[in-house]
């Protein structure tokens, strides 16, 4: 298959950041389709969200022969590489899925740019003025990001239960530059820590804050039940035993849909007595999850049942035990959650064991099939896991589905920038909504879609002679 031009890939970029007006922008795209592209150069994805910025503008300045020609030029872009289809596996081979938030979306679960908003108004319902004044505060910032504040949240709570810390951020942000005070000295000089700012009210709001943050977020995944996406990719590893699923998502979709089904999990906090089970899959669950639940003070940490816990929390049986007493310590428990931090290390020793099976699952994989997953600046952690794994394995692929067009030609250049030598069709795009078409793929890798994929290009064949 012949490349995309150097001129495409500048027009696009040009077109993307919006330097001209529209209608000086229809024309260059216009241009470049009917004169500049040659014959047998392919199109990128991008320019049918370029269009579709552009297409009513499109109607008041260009007649209507060129509209329609556009228009079937658009259509026959290809979103889904059709190397796809030809991807069988064996036993030998193994499978890992990654699944990012547009797994779970289909299920009712808000992604992360909607989850704040739904917060502040579940705050509102159950009347938390504070937590109102917070999201005023907020919004005057512009903060909208979910993660950002869980962040924030965590630094704070963090630095408020270690002063040591908390004097050692007073020093990088305000002491430099100024003259330490003498008596400043006197306690940095015998380790002790200096007086800071914080005080003890603005500790137990931080926690109340967190703690009811924390209740919101998991009533909004509790009930959520597994899509397409997730029945699917449990249809297939009943087929495929060589297979593991790694997760960012908090929810328990995923791990419904195995356990319905009679599998068995290992990887997860409370699952040792699994690991050597050959039948059991393995989840790993990077982020944590709304069933697994974490002590402040004594770092225990557990995991509760989590058919039963969507139980008890739907029939409203019993208080929600994640976030009840501990019973180690009788310190206040909460889930564990993970905000995707650079130094999330620092903070959860207890899921260094999970980020390192992770780590390892990519580095076996010879086929990772990313779902809904956009590797936010946040994640770097996991960008670095894969990219090592792609430069250390030269036959490993990625799949990635994702309806965001612009995805994989960013992580092309960026494996292409990062990586000598990087062969681009390693990774293979698959620009669609996962819940109409994972099925169809999975089905295809087990050699169980051939006729459906023969009846594609069948159909595709047919398109080409009509033209
Ligand atoms: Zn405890």
């Amino acid at each position: 298959m012949k490349e995309i031009s150097e001129k495409q890939k500048r027009m696009l970029e040009r077109l993307e950041g919006r330097m001209y007006y529209p209608e000086r922008a229809i024309r260059y795209l216009w241009e470049f389709l009917r004169e500049e592209k040659q014959v047998d150069e392919p199109l990128d994805p991008r320019w049918l969200d370029i269009w579709k910025k552009y297409e009513r503008y499109a109607h008041e300045a260009f007649p209507q022969g060129v509209i329609k020609e556009i228009e079937k030029i658009m259509q026959s872009i290809k979103k889904t590489d059709e190397e796809i289809w030809k991807i069988r596996v064996d036993n030998n081979t193994k499978i890992v899925f990654l699944l990012g938030a547009g797994a779970s979306a289909p299920s009712g679960i808000p992604t992360v740019d909607k989850l704040l908003s739904e917060l502040w108004k579940r705050a509102r319902k159950i009347g938390r003025e504070d937590l109102d004044r917070l999201a005023k505060w907020c919004d005057d910032r512009q903060i909208t990001n979910i993660e950002d504040l869980l962040t924030a949240a965590y630094i704070s709570n963090f630095a408020a239960t270690n002063r040591g810390i908390t004097s050692l951020l007073d020093y990088f942000l305000f002491s430099r530059g100024r003259e330490l005070a003498e008596e400043e000295e006197y306690l940095i000089r015998r380790s002790l820590p200096v007086r800071t700012t914080i005080d003890v009210s603005s500790i137990s709001f931080l926690q109340d804050t967190l703690q009811t943050l924390f209740g919101l977020l998991t009533s909004t995944m509790i009930s959520a039940s597994p899509n397409t996406t997730h029945n699917t990719i449990v249809d297939f590893i009943k087929e495929h035993k060589n297979t593991s699923i790694i997760t960012t998502n908090y929810d328990g979709c995923v791990d419904e849909a195995i356990l319905k089904n009679g599998i068995h999990l290992k990887g997860t906090i409370g699952s040792e007595s699994e690991e050597n089970n050959a039948d059991a899959v393995q989840l790993i669950k990077m982020h944590g999850s709304i069933n697994w639940a974490y002590c402040d003070s004594c770092q225990d940490v557990r995991e509760f049942d989590l058919l039963e816990l969507k139980e008890t929390y739907e029939k409203d049986k019993l208080s929600y035990p994640v976030m009840g007493i501990c019973k180690n310590c009788g310190g206040l428990r909460r889930p564990l959650l993970v905000p995707p931090l650079s130094f999330k290390f620092l903070m959860f020793p207890n899921l260094i064991d999970i980020w390192n099976s992770a780590s390892q699952s990519i580095e076996e994989a010879d086929y990772l099939i990313i779902v809904g997953y956009s590797f936010s600046e946040a994640d770097t952690y996991i960008t670095k896991i894969i990219s090592r794994s792609m430069s250390m394995k030269e036959n490993q692929k990625m799949i990635i589905v994702n309806t965001n067009s612009i995805l994989v030609p960013t992580l092309r250049d960026r494996f292409s920038a990062h990586i000598d030598g990087f062969d681009e069709k390693r990774i293979i795009n698959v620009c669609e909504s996962s819940e109409k078409i994972l099925p169809d793929i999975l089905k295809s890798i087990l050699g169980k879609g051939e006729a459906k994929s023969k009846s594609r290009s069948a159909r595709k064949k047919v398109k080409e002679e009509e033209r």
